[in-house]
C-alpha cells in the first residue's frame, strides 16, 4: 500500500497533522511512539497552552493519547531510520520494515542529546541506528550501544544476545537486566575513533574502548541521516511558511523548523503542514488526469 502521508513523530505537531489528516479521509501511516512525546510528559506545569491553566505535562499528554483514541487514529511504535524518494512517491524504512507515501511531514521535534564527533562519517560504516536492521552483523563480536531512552532496552537485549561482549553507555537511569556479557559504561561517549571503519569510542575522561561495531540507540536520528539532500541551517530543517521543506512532497513542522520550541507553535505547524499534503496530493491528482 502506498500512504497519502507518512509523519514521523508523535509529538504535539504529529499530532496536529494526523488529527487533520484524519478528518480529510486520508490514508496515513504516524510512525513514533504509542506514549508520544516524553518532552510532553515531562512539563510540570504548563501556562501558555490556550485553554489549559496550569494543566501538567501529563496530564496535557493524557488528553492527547484520549484523542489518538477518540479519532481513532493508529500509530505503528517504530523509529525511521531512513526515507528515500523512490518511483516518484518515498519509501521509508523503519527497523526492517519498508513503507511507501506519497508525502512526508517530519514532525521529529528536536533532539536533547547530542550526536558523538564522528558519528555521521562512520554511519554504514560500523555505525548502526538500527539494531534489526545490522545486528546480524556483529554476532560474537564486541559492540557499544549509546542509549538514551529505557524504550530501546528490548533492542539492547538482542543485540546482548547477539553479540559476545557488549559495552552499553546509556545517558538515562536504566531499568534493565544486564546479562553477563554487558558491561556498563558511565562515562560519556566524545568521538567515534576509527580509520575506514568505526573502531572504539572516546570518552570523556580520555578513556578508550575497542569495538567492532557501534550502535547508537537515541529518540531521534539525525535528519542529515534521515533523509539526504534535505536542506538543513544551523540543526533546523528550512522551510516556507506552508511548512514545504526543499524536497517536494515533504514538509517538517514543530521544533525541528526553529524556534520558539513550544506546544502552540508545534501544533500551529502540523496543522500548516497537514494542509499543504491535502494540496499537494489534490494539485497531482489533478495532473495525473490531465
Ligand atoms: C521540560 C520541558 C518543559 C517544557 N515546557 C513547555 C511549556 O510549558 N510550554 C511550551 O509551549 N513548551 C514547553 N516545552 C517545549 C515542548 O515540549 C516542545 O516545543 C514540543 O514538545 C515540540 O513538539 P514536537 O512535536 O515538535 O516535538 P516532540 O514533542 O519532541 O516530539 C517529537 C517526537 O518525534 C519522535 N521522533 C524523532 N525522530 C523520530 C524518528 N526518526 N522516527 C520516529 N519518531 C521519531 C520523538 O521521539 C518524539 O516523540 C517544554 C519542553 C521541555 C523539555
Amino acid at each position: 500500500m502506498i500512504y497519502d502521508t507518512a509523519i514521523i513523530g508523535t509529538g504535539p505537531a504529529g499530532l496536529s497533522a494526523a488529527l487533520n489528516l484524519q478528518i480529510h479521509n486520508k490514508s496515513i501511516l504516524w510512525i513514533g511512539s504509542k506514549k508520544l512525546s516524553d518532552k510532553v510528559t515531562i512539563a510540570q506545569e504548563i501556562l501558555n497552552y490556550p485553554g489549559y491553566t496550569g494543566i501538567t505535562g501529563k496530564g496535557l499528554n493524557d488528553l492527547f493519547r484520549k484523542q489518538v483514541k477518540d479519532m481513532d487514529i493508529d500509530i505503528v511504535e517504530q523509529m525511521v531510520n531512513s526515507i528515500m524518494p523512490y518511483k516518484g512517491h518515498f519509501a521509508l524504512m523503519a527497523g526492517s520494515d519498508l513503507y511507501e507515501a506519497k508525502t512526508i511531514i517530519l514532525a521529529t521535534g528536536i533532539a536533547t542529546s547530542g550526536t558523538i564527533i564522528g558519528e555521521s562519517g562512520y554511519l554504514g560504516k560500523g555505525v548502526s541506528y538500527c539494531a534489526t536492521c545490522d545486528g546480524h552483523l556483529y554476532k560474537d563480536k564486541t559492540i557499544a550501544i549509546v542509549c538514551n531512552n529505557e524504550r530501546f532496552e528490548h533492542e539492547v537485549t538482542y543485540l546482548a544476545e547477539l553479540a559476545k561482549k557488549v559495552y552499553y553507555i546509556p545517558s538515562y537511569k536504566y531499568t534493565l537486566d544486564l546479562p553477563e556479557n554487558i558491561e556498563v559504561i558511565r562515562q560519556r561517549p566524545v568521538e567515534i575513533l576509527g580509520d575506514k571503519k568505526a573502531s572504539g569510542i572516546k570518552m570523556r575522561d580520555a578513556s578508550e574502548i575497542t569495538v567492532d561495531g557501534i550502535f547508537c540507540l537515541r529518540d531521534s536520528v539525525t535528519l542529515a541521516s534521515l533523509l539526504s539532500k534535505l536542506e538543513v541551517s544551523d540543526g533546523h530543517i528550512v522551510v516556507t511558511r506552508a511548512m514545504e521543506t526543499n524536497i517536494p512532497g515533504v514538509y517538517a513542522a514543530g521544533d525541528n523548523t526553529g524556534r520558539p520550541y513550544q506546544y502552540a507553535k508545534a501544533v500551529g505547524e502540523g496543522n500548516v503542514a497537514a494542509h499543504s499534503v491535502i494540496q499537494y496530493l489534490a494539485e497531482r491528482k489533478k495532473e495525473e488526469k490531465e
